[in-house]
């Protein structure tokens, strides 16, 4: 809108500068570009007010007649430029909902051997295929009927959208068209026969046109169950041309069409059913053959993907937030962090209920919290562990009614599966670092320190690189116990970790060696750099302040420092060596770190 009405702007301009009178048709394209897009309301009033942007003729009041004239045929131009967008717009509404029609009735019937997805464009092929060879078969029947009843023609009609639409019939390809309201339409609503002689009585045409005259007429509903699947009709340009008898023959035929239809329905139905099964098998095998929480994640995603093509996101509660960890096409942002608060996503949060919402094109609240671009419907299910919510399955689509009510019940009963999944996996990370950390600091266990130098030993080894190792020792903190309480030693304890975790770097492995000790395994340094280390953490242990009873104090840790290959070939030596260091330091006055190398 801005760029057209600067160009306006500019055109209008030019007019007065050049004086070039020619120039001001160029606001005819200009304004009925703005309809296109704007509508006539946001245009008419810019049209009005055109003629004012050449001010200099305007203020002298010269053309105000030729002005105004021109004002007029713009808002005229305006006004037949919106009338003709709005049939444009509305023939393309009615074409688009047809086809989602057509694909909504694909979608319930089709699905053949051999496909690889559910997705629209095989749905479509196969639903052609299968539409071919039912109606070769009811084809046929219309025929037999035609010559048992002496009709002159025999059409099927089928419901689509909301009228109808021709399926089969006797005659030639265009021999019928369908037009509006009449018996056809009457006929499926009542859901019972009507002939030629209740026709004249209410006066109401056939509800379709053929070349030839329609002056007798039988039209009977076409049932399968509690639906209506179509409407047979028989015509005949003879007076009074079907009785009892001849109704009740197309009675029989319309009983038999709706079972051929039905079959065909059943069978696709099976097919898809099955076809759905196996790939719910085949996916929940995936799932829980992992004990990984991301490919647990990714084979669902790429699973629903499968079952309906769309954009598939995955959502792990994180305490009140969520994270998003399956993300195709969405760049990562802090941390993958949202909360859902007034997302739609929200509402199946927390209703803890699958939601299914086949359009919200309408709708004012966001569907994820942040930017998703087009989407017309949502699928999302809670993943629930004992009414714990784990996360959150999305699927975005572009389309209307993306999934049929099979699709969401595969879905779901997958999810439930992946919920367990997820579940188990978690269970055994947080098993695992039970096992390998310790409770009250949450360091790396006695065990697994072992295990990290023996294996850090075997890697610097390959690579002949140096590894330090820091023992470090609280500095009478018996004391502490004693003066301040147990309790109070545990607050110091995790204290001391944080500050060592805070102050090693990433390569750096820290753990709780026993008691108030700790070690640090510190890859590819040697003496000076582990010294290094070492100082700055004695000093950031030291400047931490502690409080009990309203009573301030701190705490000092004494340090040894070993180095292979060049004071000890092996992990037992070096842990002796680091042990030896550390008994200098307590010795040599506490609150210091020693290299063994400098012990003598
Ligand atoms: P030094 O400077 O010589 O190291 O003196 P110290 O008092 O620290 O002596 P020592 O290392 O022998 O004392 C270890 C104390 O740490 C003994 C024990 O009661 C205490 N301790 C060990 N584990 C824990 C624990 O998990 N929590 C608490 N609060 N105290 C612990
Ligand atoms: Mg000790
Ligand atoms: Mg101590």
């Amino acid at each position: 809108m801005e760029f057209l009405l600067s160009l306006s702007i500019v055109f209008a301009g030019l007019f007065v500068l050049l004086k070039l009178p020619w120039l001001r048709m160029a606001e005819f394209p200009l304004v009925i570009g703005m309809t296109a897009f704007y509508g006539a309301s946001a245009v008419i009033p810019v049209a009005v007010l055109m003629p004012l942007l050449s001010l200099r003729s305007f203020l002298s009041g010269q053309s105000l007649a030729s002005d105004a004239a021109f004002s007029v045929s713009l808002v005229v131009t305006a006004v037949i430029a919106a009338s003709v967008a709005d049939r444009l717009r509305r023939q393309r509404a009615t074409a688009i909902s047809s086809l989602d029609a057509i694909r909504d009735t694909a979608r319930n019937l089709t699905l053949e051997e051999g496909m690889e997805s559910l997705s629209n464009d095989e749905i479509m092929s196969h639903y052609y295929a299968s539409l071919l060879k039912t109606d070769e078969e009811i084809g046929e029947l219309l025929l037999t009927l035609r010559q048992a009843v002496l009709a002159d023609s025999v059409s099927l009609f089928v419901p689509q959208g909301s009228g109808f639409t021709l399926r089969c019939t006797t005659e030639e390809k265009g021999g019928i068209i369908i037009s509006d309201k009449g018996m056809i339409y009457d006929c499926a609503k009542g859901r019972k026969i009507i002939s030629s002689g209740e026709v004249a009585e209410k006066k109401i045409g056939p509800g379709f046109i053929r070349s030839g005259k329609v002056v007798s007429i039988v039209v009977v509903p076409v049932l399968e169950g509690a639906s209506t699947a179509g409407v047979l009709a028989a015509d005949s340009s003879r007076f009074q041309a079907f009785s009892e008898t001849e109704k009740n023959t197309v009675k029989m035929f319309a009983e038999h069409i709706a079972r051929v239809l039905e079959r065909g329905r059943i069978y696709m139905r099976v097919k898809r059913d099955t076809f759905g099964l196996k790939k719910l098998t085949e996916g929940s095998s995936s799932l829980v053959s992992s004990l990984n929480i991301d490919l647990i994640v990714k084979s669902l995603c790429d699973w629903a993907e499968k079952i309906a093509p769309c954009r598939v996101f995955f959502f792990l509660s994180e305490g009140e937030l969520f994270r998003l960890v399956n993300q195709e096409g969405i760049p990562p942002s802090d941390g993958n962090l949202f909360p859902l608060k007034g997302t739609l996503l929200n509402m199946a949060a927390e209703n803890r209920q699958h939601m299914y919402l086949s359009d919200v094109s309408t709708y004012k609240i966001p569907v994820l919290p942040f930017k998703t671009g087009d989407v017309r419907s949502i699928f999302t299910v809670p993943m629930l562990f004992e009414n714990r919510l784990l996360g959150l399955l999305v699927m975005l689509s572009e389309n209307r009614s993306f999934l049929d009510p099979f699709q969401v019940d595969i879905l779901k009963v997958m999810c439930n599966q992946a919920a367990t999944s997820i579940e188990n996996a978690r269970l055994h990370a947080e098993i695992e670092k039970m096992a390998t950390t310790d409770g009250l600091t949450g360091l790396l266990n006695h065990r697994v320190f072992q295990e990290k130098l023996s294996e850090e030993f075997r890697r610097v080894g390959r690579f002949s690189e140096p590894v330090s190792l820091l023992l470090t020792d609280i500095d009478f903190f018996k004391k502490i116990n004693d003066t301040y309480g147990h309790p109070v030693g545990d607050v110091v304890l995790k204290e001391v970790s944080k500050t060592i975790r805070e102050t090693i770097r990433n390569v750096d492995i820290a753990a709780r060696y026993g008691g108030e000790e700790f070690a640090v395994i510190l890859p590819g340094s040697a003496g000076d750099g582990a010294k290094i280390i070492a100082e700055r953490l004695r000093k950031a242990v030291m400047e931490r302040k502690f409080s009990s009873d309203g009573k301030s104090f701190g705490v000092t840790i004494s340090m040894g420092i070993a180095t292979s290959t060049a004071d000890a070939s092996n992990k037992e030596e070096l842990i002796e060596k680091a042990d030896q260091a550390l008994y200098h330091a307590k010795h040599n006055g506490r609150n210091q770190s020693v290299l063994w190398s400098t012990i003598r």
